[in-house]
């Protein structure tokens, strides 16, 4: 299943997207609403269908926390002239960040001067996890989505810590769906890429991955609880701007398309914030 969210008269509208139509769920709320209710959404009736227009798709999840992963790539981690590291290196970004799939990233050049791409494949949790073990982690994935974790890697270098640089307005785009964890049958085996302006920059596989899905949630959950519609987001792969000879940063009227096969494409468009 394929769930998305569309803004509907009277508020967010869930909808399953299927064969370029959207069917709306009987339910009155969006994604987040429904996990936060334990309610399965292949149990839940459907009302009315219509073509689905790709660009009103909004952000599927509204995620209470974002859990990030940095340097979880091997090749990334080599680029990056770092050691790959030893556990899980976890870090924040707010959720006011999260913008749809094909929202602007609006930048503040007051702020930035540098900012980046990353790909990453996102995990939106569905059942409450305290001290799960890898081994039963899978369990509580509702399904899967595409995050690209935008970067402002002046201030990411600049403050000793990334939440400010991971964090600013629109710079998570999330979408354009949430595939179901039953349709995805390894996410340790997804292709994931980024272009800008149709320049293939990243083009990787999740089985590059230092640490798994399972693993990572295992050892999140080790050390708080993940609630229903928390985002995790797994960590970039090789091919991020900042280590590119010359570096390549994002700039005004550039299109960053970030994609999973199997899931889909977000296409956002760079514009600068006036004034
Ligand atoms: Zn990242």
């Amino acid at each position: 299943m394929r769930l998305g969210v569309l803004d509907g008269d009277g508020g967010r509208r869930l909808v399953e997207v299927r064969d370029g139509s959207a069917r709306e769920l009987d339910f009155d709320g969006d994604l987040t609403d429904l996990l936060a209710a334990g309610i399965d959404p292949a149990a839940t009736a459907r009302r009315g269908e219509r073509r689905l227009d790709p660009a009103a798709l909004q952000a599927p999840v509204r995620p209470g926390k974002i859990v990030a992963i940095g340097l979880n790539y091997h090749q990334h981690a080599a680029e990056s002239g770092v050691e790959a590291p030893t556990a899980p290196l976890i870090f924040a970004k707010f959720p006011s960040s999260v913008v749809g799939p094909t929202a602007d990233i609006v930048v503040d050049r007051r702020l930035t001067q540098s900012v980046d791409w990353e790909v990453e494949l996102g995990v939106v949790v569905g059942r409450r996890m305290r001290d799960v073990p890898a081994e039963r982690a899978l369990e509580h994935v509702f399904g899967y989505t595409v995050v690209n974790d935008v970067s402002a890697r002046d201030a990411q270098s600049g403050d000793g810590q990334w939440v400010r640089a991971k964090s600013m307005d629109t710079f998570c785009p999330v979408g354009p769906v949430v595939v179901g964890a039953d349709e995805i049958a390894d996410p340790q085996a997804l292709r994931l890429w980024t272009s800008v302006n149709g320049e293939v920059m990243q083009d990787a596989s999740t089985s590059d991955m230092i640490f798994g899905v399972a693993e990572l949630l295992a050892y999140c959950s080790r050390n708080f609880t993940l609630e229903p519609g928390d985002l995790l987001i797994t960590g970039t792969p090789w091919g991020v701007g900042v280590v590119r000879r010359p570096p390549v940063t994002l700039q005004a009227g550039d299109v960053v398309e970030t994609g999973i096969d199997g899931i889909g494409a977000l296409a956002n468009r760079v514009v600068d914030l006036p004034g």
